[in-house]
């Protein structure tokens, strides 16, 4: 049997317990949109293992995936190693909550939560109506991406493609960073690159 992923909740007070509470039942999520057959799908979900192993950002396996890895904080980006480092915590860095990584290998959806915001329109900008945004996610979870039409530019494009970070996609592979906080720009991208084709995020929150 795995070990559990979560590890005991900290209850000590710090200069960001708030922060660390706000952040504990978090998750970002990268998602692959375009279909892949489920072989071409185990390849990329390796891939992206792969590199996750290379970045020292995974660790031992747990339940759900696997615990940070030895370099994991240092994926983190500039501004979160800079807060963490001005409260003197960076050692807890990672390890306050339920920190685990999971890659998803097959069609699944992910939502922000509470942490949902409709996307935006790619051509001009204009908010997309949140009845809109979920008036296709039956289809969409059977592998089939609704198109969304702009009501100001009048432009047709498929849902994935509109612009925003804590909406609501459907797709596979994925990898899910638990409880985490913002990764590198570079490490973004490798990620983006493993997973091939096009991609986006969901950030929830519960
Ligand atoms: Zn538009």
């Amino acid at each position: 049997m795995k070990k559990r992923c979560s590890s005991v909740r900290k209850t000590w007070k710090t200069p960001t317990f708030d922060r660390m509470l706000a952040v504990s039942d978090t998750s970002l999520t990268i998602v692959r949109l375009d279909v892949l057959p489920a072989d071409e799908a185990d390849v990329r979900a390796e891939a992206v293992l792969h590199l996750l192993r290379e970045l020292g950002a995974i660790g031992e396996p747990c339940d759900d995936g696997w615990a940070p890895g030895p370099r994991a904080a240092e994926l983190l980006s500039q501004e979160v190693r800079a807060f963490y480092a001005e409260h003197r915590e960076l050692p807890i860095l990672l390890r306050t909550g339920w920190n685990h990584v999971s890659v998803h290998r097959r069609w699944s959806g992910y939502h922000a939560m509470d942490n949902f915001e409709a996307p935006s329109c790619p051509i001009c900008g204009r908010v997309a109506d949140p009845e809109d945004v979920h008036a296709g996610l039956d289809e969409w979870s059977e592998g089939q991406e609704p198109m969304l039409v702009c009501q100001d530019c009048g432009a047709r494009t498929s849902q994935g493609d509109w612009v925003g970070q804590a909406a609501v996609a459907f797709g596979a592979p994925a990898v899910e960073f638990h409880s985490w906080e913002d990764l590198r720009p570079d490490v973004v991208t490798d990620l983006e690159r493993a997973l091939g084709g096009r991609t986006t995020w969901v950030r929830s929150r519960l």
